[in-house]
Formats: C-alpha cells, structure tokens, sequence
C-alpha cells in the first residue's frame, strides 16, 4: 500500500499482524458503552483511522453485531469499517475517522443548537446513509445527534452500529424495544413489530434535537418519555415561530405515528427542505468553531489545570507510546469527553445531558422482562460479569444470612474458637459468639475472609464448569452430527 492510495480495507498481511506493529495510537477521542475510541495512524499508508478497543469481556455479541453490520456496508455516508484485531483483553475495530466528532459533540462543544441550515445539510447526507441501509433491508435502530460522525470536510456518516439489526424475508418485524428511549417511534416501544420508517421517527426526533438541543420530553425520566411517546400526539418544535414551514413540514412528515403512513427515506430525500439543503461547506464554521474551542481547552489542560486528571489515557495497557503522545493524548481526551461534560453541566441547560444512554429490551432475550441498559455514561457502570455468578452469589448469601426467626443462641464453644478461621459460624447462622473474639482474633478474620470467598468462588467456578463443560461437548458433538446429515 502507498502512503498516496486511499485505505479501502487493510491487506491480510497487516491483519495477521499484532495492531501496535500496524498502527501508532494518536490520542483518545471519546468513550463509549463498551469501550473506548482512540485516534490513530496506520503506519503503513500514513491515514488516520479511529480504534475503537472493547474489553473482550463485554457483550461481545452486540460487538460482533456492530462489526457485521459495518463490514456489510460500502457507503460514503455510513463509518467504513476496516479490520479488527485482538490483542490481549481489548477487541480493535479499525474504522475510518471523522475528524469533527458526532452532532452531539458539536453541540456540547459550542453550547450552541444548530441552524435551519447546517441541520438541512446533515439530515441532507444522513437520509442519503438510510436510504442505503434500507435499501439493504438494514434498520439502524438508533439514530440520533450522538451517532451522526461529521469528517471536517463535512460529510456526516451513521455510525454506531451495536444495536441495527438486519431484516430478513424469514424475519419480516422485528418486535423487540431497542434503541435510545426518546428517540424511539412509538412502535418501537409498544412491540407491535416494526421496519426500516422507525429509523425514519428517529431521525425526525434527531432534527428536533439538533434545533432544540435535546429531543421532546428530553426532560422526563426516560421511563416517563418510553409511555408519553405512544399515547402523546407526535411532538413538534417548542417555538414554531423560529422556524421555515418546509423545516416543520419535513419534521412532521417523519413524526408520524402509523408506521404504515411515514415516509420512507427516499421519499424525503424528495422533500423541498432537503433539496433545498446547501453544500458541506455551509457546516465549515460550526466545525471550525469547535475545533478552536476543543483547541483551546487543550491549552488550558497542557497550560496546567489539570485539576481532573484523567487515568483514561493509559488504561489500554496494552498501548507502547511514547512520552509526547501520552501528553498529547492526556489533553486532547479531557479536551472533547471530561471538558466537554463540563460545559454541559455547567452552562448547557438546553443541551442534552450525555447519559441518555441506548436502552435495549427484551433483544435475544427468552425472558420478557429483560432489560439491558446500554448507559453512556461511564461512571460507576458494571462490568459484564457471567450471570452464573449471580445465582452463585446469591446462593453464598442465602447461606451467609442467618435465618430471621431463628433465636440466638449462645454458640458451643467449639464455635468460638474454630480451627482455620472456619466460616461455619456464619454458615450456622449465629453471630453472637463473635462479641467474645478478642479484638486480634476479629482482625484476622477480617482479613481471611476476602480470600476465602475468593477461594470458594473459585471452587464454585471450577464445578460450574466441569458440569459445563461435557454440556457443550455434547451439543456440538449433535451440531455436528446434524451437519453431517
Ligand atoms: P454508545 O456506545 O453508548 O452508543 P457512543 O456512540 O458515544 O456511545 P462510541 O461509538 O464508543 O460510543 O464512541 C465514543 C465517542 O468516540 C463518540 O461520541 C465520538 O465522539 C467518538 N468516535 C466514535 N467513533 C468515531 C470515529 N469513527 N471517528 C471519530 N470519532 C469517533
């Protein structure tokens, strides 16, 4: 590959390569639910792409999802995708880099809405990327300002495929809740089946979004917006005045409650605000805007007021940079995500807060009452664990709790002092001989206790899988009998 030709894919030789030999990490550009995006040089043709690491021990079917959907694609308006490595713990996706960030971005940099015009432009290419997807029988399942990436020449693209499925002649609706709850067509959320127009919902919420700086009932507890939406006539603009009757028509036209009467996005492309839409170049000053305010909090950050610090940077271990990065990428990260919130907490009162996270319910789920929430905000966020350890946990609990009605008896004395700090007591439900330990005796214990459970859960997990194991020996010894055949 010359540094001249245009990455189109990466060759197989570079894939068989461990990701740090192909490409240097630039800086860290955002966080997500699953992981985090760096900006990064592929060495060999010198372009810019963007990474995104995911923790292999996330939902890494929502992962693979992603990754299938983008790979399918080959759109100028859709996030190419490039490639992906394993390296240690992380999953690399290697997309193509939009260089001025999401919609959402912009507007939390600016603290600024968008204009009737800069909003034609962008709904102007993102309708060009559905009428691809669903073209393709792809339903994105959940656009919004937050997955709209604009390149800083001004080309907006979809991105964020995690949660889009694929519609199949088998699998004609889909019927599950999926996607950002104010941002979902109603639909969507009474389960009713849905197809490719609640993307179109979405998008109409979106233009909204982009004009108001947070979609309709944005405000309420999502659960709230999740009943309102359906049982609400569709929302419009909180100040029409504002407003040209061909933005309020184009918006009405997506907000239509039966599926069955919402245009498609063709259809819209057709629409007279959207042919009316003015070139990229119209989107030059709001992306140059923000990439000087972006600039200039680095320079606050670098210029020592790093009150903050930010342990984001090196928590890709796995990442060899040199000082100079590590100090470019720790200013330019706290520049876009710890800055960036800043702004909103502080000023943005009409911004979208960036926590209204992509709500996913009952998908693949045998159990109706399923929820998964995808929260984009990062903070005290669980990581995936195995559900098993939860019904184990739950288990060790019932044990460790000593039953209610049961009356405290004074333990035998071979329960005082129990040989190798035992946990029978516990077990036994009977606290009370703990009050006669002298104080060294209690410490020990404490400090036994941790690697106790540790080692019981051990235990547990090694039984689990030793029941496990011949399970799914046995069901791909049959898949494999049945192929056979
Ligand atoms: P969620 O995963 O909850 O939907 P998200 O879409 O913000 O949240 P990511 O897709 O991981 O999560 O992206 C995190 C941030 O990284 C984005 O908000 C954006 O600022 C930046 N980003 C993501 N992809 C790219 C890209 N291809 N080019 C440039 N910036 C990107």
């Amino acid at each position: 590959m010359t540094s001249q030709s245009e990455l189109t894919k990466l060759s197989d030789e570079s894939l068989a390569r461990p990701p740090d030999e192909v490409f240097d990490i630039i800086c860290k550009i955002g966080r997500g639910s699953y992981g985090s995006v760096y900006k990064a040089l592929h060495k060999e043709s010198g372009q810019v792409l963007a990474i995104k690491q995911v923790p292999v021990d996330t939902d890494l079917q929502e992962i693979i999802k992603e990754i299938s959907i983008m790979q399918q694609c080959d759109s100028v308006f859709i996030v190419k995708y490039y490639g992906s490595y394993f390296k240690n713990t992380d999953l690399w996706i290697v997309m193509e880099y939009c260089g001025a960030g999401s919609v959402s971005d912009i507007m939390r940099l600016r603290n600024k809405t968008l204009t009737e015009e800069e909003i034609a432009t962008i709904l102007f290419d993102a309708l060009k990327g559905l009428e691809y997807l669903h073209s393709r029988r792809k339903i994105h399942r959940d656009i919004k300002a937050g997955n709209i990436l604009l390149n800083t020449e001004g080309h907006a693209k979809l991105a964020d495929f995690g949660v889009a499925g694929q519609l199949t002649d088998t699998m004609a609706k889909r019927n599950t809740v999926i996607g950002t709850p104010y941002w979902m067509a109603p639909e969507v959320i009474q389960e009713i089946g849905y197809d490719c127009v609640a993307d179109i919902w979405s998008l109409g919420i979106t233009a909204l979004e982009m004009a108001e700086g947070k979609p309709p009932y944005g405000d309420i507890h999502p659960m709230r917006a999740i009943f309102m939406i359906p049982t609400k006539p569709p929302p419009s603009f909180r100040n029409p005045d504002k407003w040209t009757s061909e933005f309020i028509d184009f918006v009405s036209k997506c907000l239509v409650k039966n599926p069955e009467q919402r245009v498609s996005a063709a259809e819209l492309m057709q629409q007279e605000f959207i042919q009316n839409a003015k070139p990229r170049e119209t989107l030059h000053k709001m992306i140059n805007d923000a990439k000087e305010i972006q600039a200039a909090q680095i320079s606050i950050i670098t210029n020592g007021d790093d009150s903050d610090g930010d342990d984001d940077v090196d928590h890709g271990s796995t990442m060899k940079k040199t000082d100079d990065s590590t100090m470019k990428s720790t200013s330019e990260t706290l520049s876009k995500s710890e800055s960036g919130t800043v702004v909103v907490k502080s000023e943005a009162s009409t911004l979208v807060e960036s926590d209204l996270g992509t709500l996913v319910i009952n998908e693949d789920s045998e159990d109706d009452s399923t929820m998964k929430r995808h929260d984009t905000s990062t903070e005290g966020k669980d990581k995936y664990r195995p559900s098993y350890l939860d019904h184990f946990e739950k288990k060790e609990q019932d044990k460790v709790a000593p039953p209610r009605a049961q009356p405290q008896v004074a333990p035998p004395l071979k329960h005082v002092t129990p040989p190798h700090h035992s946990q029978r007591s516990f077990i036994d439900g009977d606290f009370d001989f703990l009050r006669n330990l002298p104080y060294e005796e209690l410490e020990s214990r404490l400090a036994d206790l941790d690697p106790e459970m540790e080692r019981e859960i051990d235990e547990l997990r090694a039984r689990y899988q030793a029941k496990r194991q011949p399970i799914l020996d046995a069901i791909d010894a049959k898949k494999k009998r049945q192929n056979n055949f």
